[in-house]
């Protein structure tokens, strides 16, 4: 799949199995001219896609590593309306891309640099082409916050990932930790109960970031062990994990616990360094939206994970994307 999966496997997203990477390949295009410019294939994005093509606008997807993006890594959405036994991510992603397609989105594997106006246009500077527009979606969602502890760089990809659902199979019979104590960490601490023999869970205070009912699932399963109050001090091993220290945050004590696989799953950054001179950020690094999703700029928009939302869940994603398709066809009226 060349530089960009390479970039991918060098990256938090290290691990995403061969059988995800295979799926997209190259296809750059020569300059062109479209209605609207989607920037991100997550469900946001597509979504908006879907709306949008289904409603004759000639639409580019640019996504620059898998469509389906961080939804790729859940390996069973629960309350994703509709699927009343769960849908797998990777699933649920592949039919919204066949959905989009259906209704003539063009979908381009590129990595977007710049966005800038010209005229009544819009630019989408990319790696491998520029794209012109007269409307442009932001939906490029957002990358796994690193701890930054020693040993981090180290071990990514030696024992060290950020996807429970991409790597777990490969800790069969072993014994793992997960950094975090939200519904991701949790979320992976279950999943990762499947394989490993031990799940231990590393969080920094008595309480937990997630749902009553994902909670009551990790203090009940025989395979979790929590540390509490409890924070990564270092990960260590020869040429892979094989230990970690904990750091006790109320007394300083460090303790060392043996362990194969460390996921670290503390929340998530923006993926906006190619619109932050371009567009208002909120102090995060999440796109600024109004009312109708729209940025500081008129004639973008922005959908899903990337923009300054209270709740991001595939759910809110793909309402943010039916729910901008509408604001973008009044926008296109007013300024054809
Ligand atoms: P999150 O809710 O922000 O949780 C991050 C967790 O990591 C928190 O427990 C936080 O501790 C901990 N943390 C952050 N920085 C840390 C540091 N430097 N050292 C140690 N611990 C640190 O992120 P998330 O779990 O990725 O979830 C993101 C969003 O997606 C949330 O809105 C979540 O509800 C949603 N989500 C939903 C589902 C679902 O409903 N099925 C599944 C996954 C994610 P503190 O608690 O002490 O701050």
């Amino acid at each position: 799949c060349g530089r960009p999966v390479q970039r991918l496997i060098n990256t938090e997203w290290s691990s995403l199995s061969a059988r995800y990477l295979t799926r997209m390949k190259a296809r750059k295009t020569a300059i062109k001219n479209y209605d609207v410019v989607i920037i991100g294939g997550g469900p946001a994005g597509l979504t908006a896609a879907i709306y949008a093509a289904r409603g004759k606008l000639d639409i580019l997807i640019i996504e620059k590593a898998l469509v389906g993006g961080t939804s790729l890594m859940i390996d069973k959405l629960e309350n994703y309306p509709g699927f009343p036994e769960g849908v797998n991510g990777y699933e649920l992603a592949t039919k919204m891309e066949a959905q989009a397609r259906r209704f003539g989105a063009e979908i381009v594997q590129d990595e977007v640099l710049e966005i800038k106006k010209d005229g009544g246009k819009f630019i989408v500077k990319s790696q491998g082409s520029d794209y012109t527009c007269k409307a442009v979606i932001v939906a490029s969602g957002t990358k796994p916050q690193k701890l930054g502890v020693e040993g981090e760089d180290r071990f990514t990809g030696k024992g060290l990932s950020w996807c429970a659902t991409c790597d777990g199979a490969f800790y069969k019979g072993l014994k793992v930790a997960v950094i975090g104590g939200g519904n991701s960490a949790l979320h992976e601490a279950v999943y990762l109960t499947r394989f490993a023999s031990e799940v231990h869970i590393v969080h920094r205070r008595q309480e937990f970031r997630a749902s009553p009912a994902l909670i009551d699932r990790i203090k009940t399963n025989p395979k979790i062990k929590l540390h509490l109050d409890s924070v990564l001090n270092k990960i260590d091993g020869s040429s892979k994990v094989e230990s970690i220290t904990l750091k006790n945050v109320k007394d300083g004590s460090l303790k060392e616990v043996k362990i194969d696989g460390v996921f670290e799953a503390i929340g998530s950054v923006p993926n906006t360094s190619f619109c932050k001179n371009f567009l208002r950020l909120d102090e995060k690094g999440n796109i600024i939206t109004d009312d109708s999703l729209e940025t500081s700029e008129p004639g973008v928009f922005a959908v899903g994970d990337v923009r300054n939302t209270k709740l991001r869940q595939v759910a809110t994603a793909v309402g943010d994307g039916a729910y901008v398709a509408a604001a973008l066809e009044r926008f296109l009226a007013v300024s054809n």
